[in-house]
């Protein structure tokens, strides 16, 4: 199964790919989560990306098209994935279809994660991560065992600096400026399920499970 979820930041496509990950052993290729890991080495591309992800601004097109066609070319053909946060631009998104054209591994079914925003607004605010491994945490939907502390691997929890309220706005307009054109894309391609995006992660599975099921994609 080949998924894109798309959705604004907060929408609960990370919490899903994790879900769906744990449950179904669909790889989970989050492109910001590629580019923090890079930010973290202190790579010539994690120094070039930092400038734009600390305003909350997209990464250039290049960069990002770059790095995803080598991660999806690497793949087993047999190799479910779920992209998240990826494609974020149209250019992204006809790069994405030139790519998996070669390699004749067309994308399944786009979720598109329709969430309120007072749910996204809370989400970010209350997101925790792990420094060690990237899990993510809520205090309040999805806290840790032990406070401040990652259950799968004793990191340390963090609030990204992009989480904070004057970048959250940034992004959510580079969402509606740059990202939302593409549900009409894929909506006209066909391939579009809407997701009611404000279910809790248990809730958000069942409704997933019962949608590949009725589709036959499980
Ligand atoms: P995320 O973890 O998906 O919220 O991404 C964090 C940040 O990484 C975004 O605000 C962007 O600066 C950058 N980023 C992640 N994915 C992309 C993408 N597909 N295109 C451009 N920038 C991206």
């Amino acid at each position: 199964m080949r998924l894109i979820l798309l959705g604004p930041p907060g929408a609960g496509k990370g919490t899903a790919a994790e879900i769906l990950k744990k449950e179904l052993g669909i790889l989970h290729i989050s492109t910001g989560d590629m580019l923090r890991e890079q930010v973290k080495a202190g790579s010539a591309l994690g120094l070039e990306a930092k400038k734009y992800m600390d305003t909350g601004k997209l990464v250039p097109d290049d960069v990002v098209i770059g790095m995803v066609s080598e991660k999806v070319e690497g793949l087993k053909e047999t190799e479910s994935f779920a992209l998240d946060g990826f494609p974020r631009t149209k250019v992204q998104a006809q790069s994405l279809d030139q790519i998996l054209k070669e390699l004749r591994r067309p994308i399944d079914r786009v979720l598109y994660f329709d969430t309120s925003t007072p749910v996204i607004i809370k989400r970010l605010s209350g997101r925790r991560v792990c420094k060690q491994c990237g899990l993510n945490y809520h205090i309040h939907n999805m806290p840790p065992k032990k406070p401040g502390v990652c259950d799968q691997c004793g990191g340390a929890l963090y609030q990204r600096a992009d989480d904070s309220e004057a970048t959250v706005q940034t992004r959510l307009n580079a969402y509606r400026e740059q990202t939302a054109e593409l549900i009409d894309y894929y909506q006209l391609k066909g391939s579009l399920r809407k997701i009611p995006g404000d279910y809790q992660a248990r809730q958000l599975f069942e409704y997933l499970k019962d949608l590949f099921s009725k589709e036959g994609l499980s």
